[in-house]
């Protein structure tokens, strides 16, 4: 085992990410670097030395300097604790990162990226002639507009054929694992995409029916969804895509961790906003994730207690007063926070 924290306080992050090659300069009071992480022409990386992270606005990579040395060299956390240890600096690149399920693919950022879009804006195209998946996001609180604005879409047949007709790789797309021996993977599936700045960089399909697996996601490095977008001082965080889009829908800045294993990342990122509501389900996983955050978190986090009875976020955006529901658990549990903290100090 390694002590994290203390390879964190031992290799400042600038001064790793200068040593691993980046140019970084002072801007405002942050570091900005030309981002290693996608094609990034203008600087899009900034560097936290105070919280000892880094984020990425233009590909959306964050996190600590584990995160980024493993990021950078491909490996596994541990190496990179390993490697910023200094006691395998000889150790080769890994040709792939282990995952829980699904292999991530090494593809060209600059030639996934209009694959990516491409992909999108078919199944976004495809989503409005079906009247039945309509019904479907209807029936889970997910009005037309919020489809419109997160550019849900729907897996038809003849991504193949499109994307040959654009003059796009099909063999990226199956690296990406769009196409598998040509055929369609995201067919039948629900396509919610995580945006940045309006453009897609990866996205997850949602089946129509409870089989497993309900969800299969694009190859590339899994984000914190809808963290493009969730500017401002305040944050909820939410487990699964549906919980984002019912909070999303509801005008709320959220995000969406995609599971409960939390990642050496989450954390750093969080620690970018001033409160950070956990609506996580209510459930043994949801109230472990939100205990663990708390504690690393520490006053930024403000666990939300759901209505009884509510199973998660999306449970309570089907109700038809849902919103204020939520809106009174917010206020509650912000209630409860200042006055813990007014008892601790
Ligand atoms: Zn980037």
């Amino acid at each position: 085992m390694y002590d994290t924290d203390a390879i964190r306080r031992d290799h400042p992050i600038a001064d790793v990410a200068v040593a691993s090659g980046l140019q970084l300069r002072p801007t405002g009071g942050r570091l900005v670097a030309v981002c290693p992480f996608h094609g990034d022409t203008r600087p899009s990386l900034i560097v936290y030395p105070r919280t000892r992270s880094y984020y990425c606005f233009g590909c959306g990579a964050g996190g600590d300097v584990l995160d980024f040395v493993s990021r950078l060299h491909n490996t596994s956390f541990k190496e990179a604790a390993a490697l910023l240890q200094g006691l395998r600096l000889s150790m080769p690149v890994k040709t792939a990162r282990p995952q829980v399920s699904e292999a991530i693919a090494r593809v060209d950022p600059a030639m996934a990226a209009p694959i990516v879009e491409e992909a999108v804006a078919f199944y976004a195209a495809a989503l409005w002639s079906q009247p039945r998946v309509l019904s479907y996001l209807a029936a889970r609180g997910v009005g037309r507009t919020t489809a419109r604005r997160h550019r849900l879409g729907f897996g038809v047949r003849g991504l193949a054929d499109d994307l040959r007709r654009q003059g796009l790789d099909p063999e990226v797309a199956e690296q990406l694992g769009l196409l598998r021996e040509g055929r369609e993977r995201f067919v039948g599936r629900v396509v919610i995409p995580d945006l940045v700045g309006g453009r897609p960089t990866w996205f997850t399909g949602r089946r129509l029916d409870d089989r497993e697996p309900r969800y299969l996601n694009l190859r590339l490095p899994k984000p914190i969804l809808g963290l493009g977008s969730a500017t401002g001082e305040a944050v909820v965080v939410t487990e699964g895509p549906f919980d984002w889009l019912t909070t999303a829908g509801w005008g709320f800045r959220a995000v969406a961790l995609l599971g409960t294993q939390l990642r050496a990342s989450t954390v750093a990122v969080l620690e970018r906003f001033e409160e950070v509501y956990l609506a996580l389900d209510a459930d043994d996983a949801g109230r472990e994730a939100t205990e663990e955050l708390r504690q690393r978190l520490g006053d930024r986090a403000i666990p939300v207690q759901l209505p009884a009875g509510v199973a998660d976020l999306n449970g309570l955006g089907c109700q038809p007063d849902g919103r204020q529901g939520f809106t009174r658990c917010l206020l509650e549990a912000s209630r409860v926070a200042r006055a813990s903290q007014r008892t601790a100090a």
